[in-house]
């Protein structure tokens, strides 16, 4: 057969379409993914003179893996058997059922989001969550805005751009995915004034910097590393005392150091600063991040003084990264949680509480009808850039498919929507992590992965 005759014998994007019917994508995308299937196979067949006329099963088997692997990308539920109960890139803490359907309630309807049902005039978002998590850490005043980042950014930007922020060498810290102090510092246009040393800065070193263009004294949380060995951080109490308002940004500690919504504050929760006690030993203002620390939706929360917390909400970029209805209708429920002494029913408590004897039961019935599956003890941790041994103890399934690379068994097990690591040439999954409702799709992702490829 004559080689420009094959173009003409490539199926059409209808064709290839139809044999897709069953990927539940919308038929313009699908319509996408054909065409690039075809335009590939032409591109193929006038690259070598002579070609046969394209396979046009081939053309749709390349069609339909670029469609399962774009319906794949697209944001859905994932289970999350990694043991890292704050996995930024699995969207950090689950939300708990209820303050979703509070929020749905809200968010299909109209609300009073801004408005007063008392007298019937204008009101401000920051009424309804802000207000109950100033109140469930001892604070006079709170606003909720879009993340923690953008907290310390508009606190700034709103109290000192154009002064000067006395800031710890020690505290300089970056946390993944972009969030640098010294850069959040320039971009709000406050000047940073370094002082101490990495490892030890003392209250004279903060009190020599001090002058008439101090705006703020700014601690951070170093919560992704420790200085250890000489090393020396200043308190906040003690900074209370050198007269410029002091701001500590928590990021992800707690509500109240105490955990009065747990038995006994577990060991590795020791040494988090509490938003309460830092609040009561003489912090101004302090921001945090919802989801890190309240196991809540993302949000960033600043909590102080009235007349600066105030001050920020009237700030221009307060009104940029302000959060919408669903986000503060989720912090609300949230709020109200920690308020009744609930919060342990919210999913990171309700995780990072379970017995791990409970978990161990789990695995074990998890592997008993699985081959290549058994039970092993394993450590979870509370986030992604967690301190080596400051794990929780956990328990889950160990998998291996003789033949197999561990890597391999991974990556089937994600095209099963589950998301796990790999531990001395096994693929691990902690359960707790795992919802126990979710161990039935667990076992069968598992079952599946495992099967595949032994053929
Ligand atoms: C996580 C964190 C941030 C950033 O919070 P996001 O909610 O991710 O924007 C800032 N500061 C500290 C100390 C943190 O731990």
């Amino acid at each position: 057969m004559p080689t420009a005759d094959a173009r003409r014998h490539l199926p059409s994007v209808d064709r290839v379409v139809e044999a897709m019917a069953d990927i539940s994508l919308p038929r313009a995308l699908l319509a996408d993914v054909a065409r690039n299937s075809i335009d590939a196979a032409r591109a193929r067949s006038s690259d070598e003179p002579g070609a046969e006329v394209p396979d046009h099963l081939a053309i749709i088997d390349s069609a339909r893996a670029d469609a399962r692997a774009l319906a794949s990308s697209l944001l859905q539920r994932v289970v999350n058997a990694t043991g890292v109960l704050l996995h930024t890139n699995l969207g950090r803490a689950p939300l708990d059922v209820g303050s979703v359907s509070v929020g749905f309630e809200i968010a299909t309807g109209y609300s009073n989001l801004e408005y007063r049902m008392d007298t019937g005039t204008r009101g401000s978002r920051h009424e309804h969550a802000g207000s109950l998590l100033a109140r469930a850490c001892g604070a006079e005043a709170g606003i909720v805005v879009n993340n923690n980042a953008a907290a310390v950014l508009v606190m700034l930007a709103a109290l000192a751009r154009g002064r000067e922020v006395v800031i710890s060498r020690g505290e300089l810290v970056e946390i993944g995915g972009g969030f640098r102090i010294p850069d959040v510092m320039s971009e709000s246009g406050a000047r940073m004034v370094e002082v101490g040393t990495t490892n030890r800065t003392r209250v004279s070193d903060y009190r020599a910097a001090v002058g008439p263009d101090t705006a703020l004294l700014l601690k951070v949380h170093t919560s992704n590393y420790r200085i250890e060995g000489f090393a020396e951080a200043t308190a906040v109490g003690a900074l209370a005392a050198l007269g410029p308002a002091v701001a500590y940004d928590v990021g992800s500690g707690l509500l109240d150091a105490t955990t009065p919504w747990l038995e006994a504050p577990p060991g590795w929760l020791a040494e988090e600063p509490g938003v309460r006690q830092v609040l009561s030993e003489g912090a101004d203002l302090v921001t945090f991040s919802g989801d890190k620390l309240l196991g809540g939706p993302q949000g960033g929360v600043i909590v102080g003084r009235r007349p600066l917390v105030d001050e920020i909400a009237r700030h221009p970029l307060a009104r940029a990264v302000r959060a919408d209805k669903l986000t503060l209708a989720a912090f609300q429920a949230v709020a109200l949680a920690y308020l009744s002494g609930q919060a342990d029913a919210l999913p990171l408590w309700r995780m990072a509480s379970t017995p791990v004897t409970v978990l161990e039961d789990r695995a074990r019935r998890l592997a008993e009808p699985l081959e290549g599956v058994e039970p092993v003890a394993t450590e979870a941790v509370i986030g992604g850039g967690s301190i080596p041994g400051t794990g929780m103890p956990s328990f889950g399934v160990a998998a291996r498919a003789p033949g197999r690379r561990a890597d391999e068994v991974q990556a089937a097990l994600r095209r099963g929507g589950v998301v796990a690591r790999i531990d001395d040439d096994a693929v691990l999954c902690d359960l707790r992590t795992v919802d126990p409702t979710e161990d039935g799709f667990l076992a069968a992702a598992l079952k599946d992965a495992l099967a595949q490829g032994s053929a």
